[in-house]
C-alpha cells in the first residue's frame, strides 16, 4: 500500500501538474503532538520532567525524518504540558527534556517552524488548551492549506483540534480508539490510526 505522503514525496520532487503546483503555494502543515507521539508518555507517571524518563517512540527518526526531508510540510510541534512552570511541574524540570527532544529530532532533519505549548490544566478550559485551536490563529490565513494539513498525535484530543482546524488527522493508537472516534463522529477527520511510525510515512 502507498504511504499516505506519497502523493506529496511526488509533488515535492516537482512532478506536478500546473493545478497541483497553484494548490502547493500555500503551506500545509504538520501538527506533531510531543508525549505519546514523538516521546513515550507512561500512563502511570505521564509528566517527562526528567531524562530518564525520556524515550522516543520507534521509527520517529527514520519516518518522520524521511517525510521532514521528501515532502514540503511546515512541522509545527502543539503540545498541552498540563500545570508547567507551577510547584509540580517546574519550568526547569522541563526544559531540558524539551531540548533534547529538539535538538536531538533536528540532527535527523526534524526541524519545527513554530511550538506551542500550552501551560493550564484540564478545569481551567482555556481555549489554548488542545482540543482548543486558541495558540493557532496565524494558521487561519490564505498562507497555509489547512483543508490538506495533518494534526499527528495519540489522544481523543488530537482529533478533536484536527476538527477545530479544519484539517485531518493520523492517530497514534493501536486501534483501541477506533470505536471512540467513529462514536464521537470523527471518522472522516481520522485518515489514519496506527502505532507504526513506518505506516505513516
Ligand atoms: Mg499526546
Amino acid at each position: 500500500m502507498p504511504g499516505l505522503f506519497t502523493d506529496y514525496r511526488r509533488q515535492a520532487s516537482g512532478k506536478q501538474s500546473s493545478s497541483e503546483r497553484i494548490e502547493t503555494t500555500m503551506k500545509k502543515v504538520l501538527f506533531i503532538d510531543r508525549d505519546g507521539t514523538l516521546i513515550n508518555e507512561p500512563m502511570e507517571d505521564p509528566q517527562i520532567d526528567s531524562l530518564d524518563k525520556l524515550k522516543f517512540t520507534p521509527g520517529v527518526f527514520t519516518w518522520l525524518g524521511r517525510i521532514a526531508r521528501e515532502t514540503g510540510y511546515e512541522l509545527v510541534m502543539v503540545s498541552n504540558q498540563d500545570g508547567l512552570g507551577t510547584a509540580s511541574f517546574p519550568e526547569e524540570t522541563f526544559w531540558p527534556v524539551q531540548n533534547m527532544i529538539i535538538n536531538t529530532l533536528a540532527g535527523e532533519g526534524i526541524h519545527f517552524e513554530a511550538i506551542h505549548i500550552d501551560h493550564s490544566l484540564p478545569h481551567e478550559n482555556k481555549p489554548t488548551r488542545k482540543p482548543g485551536i486558541g495558540m493557532l490563529d496565524k494558521y487561519f490565513s490564505d498562507q497555509y492549506d489547512l483543508k490538506n494539513s495533518i494534526v499527528i498525535g495519540d489522544r481523543m484530543t488530537d482529533v478533536e483540534m484536527a476538527k477545530n482546524l479544519g484539517a485531518t488527522c493520523i492517530l497514534i493508537n493501536d486501534g483501541s480508539l477506533q470505536q471512540k472516534v467513529a462514536e464521537m463522529g470523527l471518522s472522516s477527520v481520522c485518515q489514519l490510526i496506527t502505532h507504526n511510525w513506518k505506516e505513516i510515512y
